[in-house]
């Protein structure tokens, strides 16, 4: 259950079903992991040999869509769907078609998806037509024995042939690949390349502090500020102002004419502007990323029908939001910041 309260400013409360932090912040996009299973078992994500929630942990898919559907009652504009690999979940369509009734009704402005590409190609012409548009792909290197060294399990052959399948099927799509130190520092001249040649923008991200994992943190972590340094030798950047409400800030790479963003959890605090949550696929609510407070939301979803408990459990976990996150990576203890997987909360 929930942690001590920080510094609760009621005034500053929910008004008028919309979700306001202590802070100002107006909560408008939800990230819902929903399974913390995955088919790949990524260096800096999982340990080889993970322990997964037992299946009766989960919440139904028709318990995810109920409190989805009341996040986007009470304000949520976008919604993103990620796990673990979201797509491996059994009959996950089902929600997605759910969900999509609201893009239908205009009361949400974007559903979308985090994956690793291993599923999209049976799943995109779906995804599709459920009212997907955008389609960010976990892609950190075109090299096939580094992406299997760095996924363990993955094939780097199915993940093209599943972006091929999306960029077909008409979704936009968008690459996020990790920086991680040895694995792929050499390669982000190709994969601009590659990404910017087929339209889709490239955002790179530092590796987090998130659970443990079988390697050594701090040999995995690249600053970007590094990697930007770099790319400016042979690339003109541009500071662009393409703004998603996210933690990423973008470049525009003018050789390219494509986009670069860069998501610097440990370097660069993005935490005022802040506007999201994240719901795990058990039903807790995590306020940040980066701390351990969350809020049951199972309980009050399971004990009453009818929504009156669930917006009263939603308002008051708002109004813990903390004001952001302090990651670090202890090099002494080597121990994660924050104990729990980026595949339970979400990435
Ligand atoms: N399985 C899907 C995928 O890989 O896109 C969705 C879930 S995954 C947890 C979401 C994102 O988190 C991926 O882009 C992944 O690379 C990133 N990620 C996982 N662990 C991370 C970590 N420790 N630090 C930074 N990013 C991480
Ligand atoms: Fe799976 Fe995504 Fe984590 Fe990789 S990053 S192990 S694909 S959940």
């Amino acid at each position: 259950m929930a942690e001590a309260v920080t510094s609760v400013r009621p005034e500053m409360g929910a008004r008028d079903g919309e979700m306001i932090d202590p802070f100002g912040r107006h909560v408008t996009y939800l990230r819902v992991s929903v399974t913390d299973r995955c088919d790949f078992r990524c260096v800096y994500c999982m340990s080889e040999h993970m322990t997964f929630l037992p299946k009766r942990e989960l919440l139904t898919l028709e318990e995810l869509n109920r409190l989805c559907s009341a996040f986007v009652a009470k304000g949520v504009r976008k919604l993103r769907i990620t796990g673990g690999e979201p797509l491996v979940r059994k009959n996950i369509m089902w929600l997605f078609d759910q969900l999509g009734r609201h893009l239908e009704t205009g009361a949400l402005d974007e559903l979308t998806v985090t994956t690793n590409g291993s599923q999209l190609t049976k799943l995109a012409d779906d995804l599709y037509a459920s009212g997907v548009r955008r389609v960010n792909v976990s892609l950190d290197t075109l090299d096939e024995k580094k992406f299997k060294a760095v996924t363990r399990w993955g094939d780097l052959g199915k993940v093209m042939d599943g972006i091929d399948a999306a960029q077909k099927a008409g979704l936009k799509v968008k690459i996020n690949a990790v920086a991680v130190k040895g694995v792929n520092d050499t390669e982000y001249d190709d994969m601009i390349r590659w990404a910017h040649g087929r339209g889709m923008d490239l955002t790179l991200i530092e590796t987090m502090p998130l659970g443990e994992i079988d390697e050594d943190r701090t040999d995995q972590y690249l600053p970007l500020s590094v990697v930007r340094a770099d790319l400016m030798e042979r690339w003109t950047l541009t500071d662009d102002m393409h703004k998603t409400g996210g933690p990423a800030r973008y470049v525009k790479i003018e050789e390219t004419g494509g986009l670069m963003g860069f998501i610097t959890p440990m370097t660069h605090n993005f935490c005022e502007s802040c506007n999201r949550v994240r719901l795990t696929c058990t039903g807790d609510l995590y306020m940040c990323l980066g701390q351990e407070d969350r809020a049951d939301l199972r309980t009050p979803l399971r004990t009453s029908p009818d929504d009156a408990a669930l917006y009263n459990a939603i308002d008051e976990a708002i109004g813990r939001k903390p004001k952001g996150h302090d990651f670090i990576i202890d090099r002494r203890t080597k121990t994660p910041a924050v104990s729990r997987h980026m595949s339970v909360t979400g990435g």
